[in-house]
């Protein structure tokens, strides 16, 4: 068999970004100010330094302002919501991104609820987690829009497929579901309390799969021929002490019966940054 074929998550977030560069710089020759975006960081969460490092350099490289803003752990929720109300007020901030997970003392849910829907860019707010649901125009999460142009690069019309979400966060797997649903699919969601997941996952035309279980979905979990999306990354003891990432999805057997698949890395981890972007022009454009 010849296997599924490999989505290049790395190549289709360049295309994203490359179109966003280019609608940016057509905003600003048409006199507009180009969009800005701002990130707040409270603490000094290793993994969460390197997204935010991540995030404003590609937000430069598209030719938007960055922002970041830098708190120690011990801000109080008070002193953080001071911030989010002067980045809301701010003209020449058009989306804010909140990196979580947050300090204990401080409520995300209150902090989320206080970012302008406008410029929630990460789509968590609840007016846009509404209007997702309703299927309005919406700033919607960036993880699932990735994984939805990934799927749509395979097959451009999802419509009456039979589409599996193993996973029911608010971040990734309801928000998914929703965006299939809103492509025409016929969707399941699936999760830790499901019995017999193989069986559900083998229905599957489409598999979204964001667990962090490493390589949990195995080969005779796929239906011949289904696009695998895979959200999962973790890091595991490879050959030689040295660690490797992995997804949820044990990727060599279920390239083996799958007709299309991500990797990790280079599949879905790519795609989060550049809808980001795509969602930070889209606020500005907004506004
Ligand atoms: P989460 O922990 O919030 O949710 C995990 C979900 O998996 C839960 O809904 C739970 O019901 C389900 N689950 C747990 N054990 C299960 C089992 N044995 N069988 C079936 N379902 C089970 O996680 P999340 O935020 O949705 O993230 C999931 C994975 O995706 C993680 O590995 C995370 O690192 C990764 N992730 C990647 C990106 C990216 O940009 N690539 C973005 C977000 C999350």
């Amino acid at each position: 068999m010849a296997g599924a074929s490999i989505i290049d998550g790395k190549e289709i977030a360049a295309q994203v970004r490359r179109e966003v560069a280019a609608k940016v710089a057509e905003r600003v020759a048409r006199g507009r100010p180009a969009p800005g975006l701002a990130v707040v960081l409270v603490g000094n969460d290793p993994a969460s330094e390197v997204y935010v490092r991540n995030k404003a350099r590609s937000t430069r490289e598209v030719g938007m302002g960055s922002f970041e803003h830098r708190l120690p752990a011990s801000t109080s929720e008070a002193d953080l919501l001071v911030l989010i109300a002067d980045l809301n007020a701010r003209s020449d901030v058009n989306g804010i991104l909140v990196q979580l997970p947050l300090p204990k003392h401080i409520d995300p849910v209150r902090v989320i609820e206080a970012i302008d829907p406008a410029k929630d860019v990460d789509g968590f707010h609840p007016v846009n987690v509404g209007r997702v649901a309703s299927g309005a125009k919406a700033l919607a999460p960036c993880t699932p829009t990735g994984c939805l142009i990934l799927a749509s690069s395979v097959q451009a019309d999802l419509g009456g497929l039979e589409a599996v979400v193993i996973g029911r966060s608010n971040i990734v797997g309801k928000p998914m579901a929703q965006l299939l649903l809103s492509a025409n699919c016929t969707v399941t969601i699936a999760h830790s309390r499901t019995r017999d997941l193989p069986l559900v996952a083998r229905r599957a035309d489409l598999l979204v799969v964001a667990v962090g279980r490493a390589e949990m979905v195995r080969g005779d979990w796929i239906k011949p021929g289904a696009i695998v999306i895979d959200v999962g990354i973790q890091r595991v003891a490879g050959a030689g002490g040295k660690g490797r990432l992995v997804g949820d999805v044990a990727f060599e057997e279920v390239k083996a019966v799958a007709g299309a698949i991500t990797p990790v890395p280079g599949g879905v981890g790519p795609m989060t940054i550049a809808c980001l972007l795509q969602n930070t022009l889209q606020a500005a454009e907004a506004a």
